[in-house]
C-alpha cells in the first residue's frame, strides 16, 4: 500500500500508519529521494508561517495545521469595525533597525505610524496631569528600582539562581516598602505595574535576575494601521493551510512522524511545532514516545503572562494628542487601568486603547464586557471628567483563556532560568522541531522573536 503524501485517515492508529510505511518500499528511508521532505507545521502563527515558507522556498512539502479558523495566531487583525482595523493581538515591531519584520513589511507594502513611550501626557491618582514634584518622584522611584535589580543581576553569577527573587522582592527591598507613604507606595506601584505591562507577568513571579535577559532592538516602535494580519497574510500566500484542525497527539519514530487531529491523521517526515507556551503547559497536546525531561521542566518552569487589550470607540474624542496617556491609580486599584493608548492617530477616529496585565487582566477577564467597560471608564472619568461621553462601541480580548494560547506571551518566571529556552527548543530525533516565541531565548515575548525561530527550525531541517 503506498501512503499519499500528507495522508489523511480515520480510523488507523498513528503507530499502525507508522508501521505501515516502514514496509512501504518507496517510503522507507528517512529522507525521501531527492531530499524532498514532508513537513507537518502544526500553528499558523508567525513562527509556523515563517517556518513553513522558507520550507516551501526551498522546494520542502509542507502542510500547515492550525486549530483556528483564522491564521495568525497572536497576531489578530480584527474587522470587527470594517472602516476600522484593530489589532488584538501583537500592534508593534519593537525596534526597526535591522529587524525582520520590518523588512517583510516593507515587501508586504504595510503602512506603519511610530509611536514613542517619550511623547506621553501623565496623569496622577486624583486625575489631574502630574506636576512637576511627583513627576520627579516618579523617576527617582523608577531609577531607584532599575538600579536594584541591575546591582542583583551583577552580583550573581551565571549559576546563582539560588539567589533569585521575584522582582517585587528586590524592589520593595530597595525602595523600603513598610516606610512608604500611600502616595508612594502608588507611584512605586505604577512603576511596578509598567514592567509587568512590558513582560507580561507579575512582579510576584517575575525573576529580578532573569526578566530582562533579552536583546532589545533599536529604533522606532511602529505598529499597522491597517493592521498586523498584513505581516501573516503575506508570509501565508500560496502555502497549504488547513484550518479547523486541533492537533491532539504528535508520534515519531526513526520512520517519521504521525500528527493527530480531531478528525485526521498527518505523517511526514519531520513536524515544526510552534503550539504557545501556555497550550505544552496545558498537556492539550500528547507527544509520543513522551518529550525529554529538561523540555517538560522548562514548560513547566517558564512562565506565561498576560497581557489584554480594550478599545474603545467614542463619539469625538476628549483626551490630548499624545501617543500615550498613562495614570498612576491609587494603592487600592495598583495595576488598573494605568496605561492607554491614544489610538486615533494610527486610525484617525475616536479611540483609545487600554492595556491591563499580569494579575489585574488575569482578573479582569473573568468580568462581563459590560463590567469591563464600566471599569475603564471610571478610571477615564477620574481623568477627564464625568461629562465625558460613554464609548459607543468596544473591542476587549481575553488572551489567557483562549484555548489555543492560554496566555498573551512567554516570561522568565522565578525558578526558570534562560538556558530552559534553549532546552524548549532543542529538537528532537531530527525529527520533531520546536518553534515560537517561548523557544526564542534572545527575543521571546515577541513577533521577531517568534519570526526568528521558525527560520531557525526550518534551518534545522534542511540544514
Ligand atoms: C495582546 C498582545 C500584544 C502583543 N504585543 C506585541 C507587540 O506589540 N509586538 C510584538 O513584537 N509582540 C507582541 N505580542 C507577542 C506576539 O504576538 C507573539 O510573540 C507572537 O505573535 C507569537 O507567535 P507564535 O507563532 O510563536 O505563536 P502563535 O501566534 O500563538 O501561533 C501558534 C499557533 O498555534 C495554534 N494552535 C494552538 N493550539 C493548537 C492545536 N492544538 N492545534 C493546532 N494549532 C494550534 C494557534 O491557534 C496559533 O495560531 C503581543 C501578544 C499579545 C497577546
Amino acid at each position: 500500500m503506498h501512503r499519499r503524501r500528507f495522508l489523511q485517515t480515520t480510523g488507523l492508529s498513528a503507530l499502525a500508519l507508522l508501521a505501515l510505511a516502514a514496509c512501504d518500499d518507496d517510503d522507507s528511508g528517512t529522507t525521501p529521494a531527492g531530499g524532498r521532505r514532508r513537513v507537518i507545521v502544526v500553528g499558523a502563527g508567525i513562527a509556523g508561517l515563517a517556518a513553513a515558507r522558507a520550507l516551501a522556498d526551498r522546494g520542502q512539502d509542507v502542510v500547515v495545521l492550525e486549530a483556528r479558523d483564522r491564521i495568525g495566531g497572536r497576531i489578530w487583525t480584527s474587522t470587527q469595525w470594517p472602516d476600522v482595523p484593530v489589532d488584538l493581538g501583537a500592534s508593534w515591531i519593537h525596534g526597526v533597525d535591522g529587524n525582520p519584520i520590518a523588512d517583510l513589511a516593507r515587501k508586504a507594502g504595510a503602512r506603519t505610524v511610530s509611536t514613542s513611550y517619550d511623547n506621553g501626557t501623565d496623569y496622577g491618582t486624583d486625575g489631574h496631569p502630574v506636576d512637576k514634584a511627583t513627576a520627579a518622584a516618579i523617576e527617582h522611584w523608577r531609577t531607584q528600582i532599575a538600579k536594584a535589580l541591575t546591582d542583583a543581576q551583577d552580583e550573581a553569577d551565571d549559576t546563582d539562581e539560588a539567589r533569585d527573587a521575584s522582582l517585587r522582592a528586590v524592589a520593595e527591598r530597595a525602595v523600603n516598602w513598610p516606610a512608604l507613604s500611600d502616595r508612594d507606595k502608588a507611584l512605586v506601584s505604577s512603576v511596578l505595574n509598567d514592567y509587568e505591562h512590558e513582560y507580561s507577568g507579575s512582579v510576584d513571579d517575575l525573576s529580578s535576575l532573569y526578566f530582562d535577559d533579552d536583546d532589545k532592538i533599536k529604533g522606532k516602535d511602529v505598529l499597522f494601521p491597517a493592521g498586523y494580519g498584513a505581516i501573516t497574510d503575506y508570509l501565508a500566500k500560496g502555502l497549504t493551510v488547513h484550518t479547523g484542525e486541533v492537533v491532539t497527539r504528535i508520534d515519531w519514530n526513526d520512520i517519521g512522524v504521525t500528527v493527530t487531529t480531531g478528525a485526521h491523521t498527518f505523517d511526514g517526515d519531520h513536524v515544526v511545532v510552534t503550539l504557545p507556551l501556555g497550550v505544552l503547559q496545558s498537556g492539550a497536546v500528547e507527544f509520543g514516545p513522551g518529550l525529554p525531561a529538561d523540555k517538560t521542566t522548562a514548560i513547566g518552569k517558564l512562565g506565561m503572562g498576560v497581557l489584554d487589550k480594550c478599545y474603545l470607540r467614542f463619539p469625538t474624542k476628549f483626551w490630548p494628542d499624545t501617543d500615550w496617556l498613562t495614570y498612576v491609580p491609587g494603592q487600592d486599584k495598583a495595576g488598573q487601568w494605568g496605561q492607554w493608548i491614544n489610538y486615533s492617530r494610527a486610525a484617525d477616529q475616536p479611540i483609545l486603547l487600554g492595556f491591563n496585565a499580569a494579575d489585574f487582566g488575569r482578573t479582569s477577564e473573568t468580568w462581563s464586557e459590560a463590567d469591563l467597560v464600566a471599569s475603564a471608564m471610571v478610571t477615564l472619568r477620574t481623568i477627564y471628567g464625568p461629562g465625558i461621553p460613554a464609548p459607543v462601541v468596544h473591542q476587549i480580548t481575553r488572551w489567557s483563556t483562549d484555548p489555543f494560547a492560554r496566555g498573551s506571551y512567554s516570561f522568565n518566571k522565578l525558578g526558570s532560568t534562560p538556558d530552559m529556552r534553549d532546552h524548549l527548543a532543542a529538537g528532537i530525533d531530527d525529527r520533531v522541531h520546536f518553534a515560537g516565541e517561548a523557544t526564542d531565548r534572545k527575543s521571546f515575548g515577541t513577533v521577531h522573536g517568534a519570526y526568528s525561530s521558525g527560520l531557525r527550525a526550518a534551518k534545522e531541517i534542511t540544514g
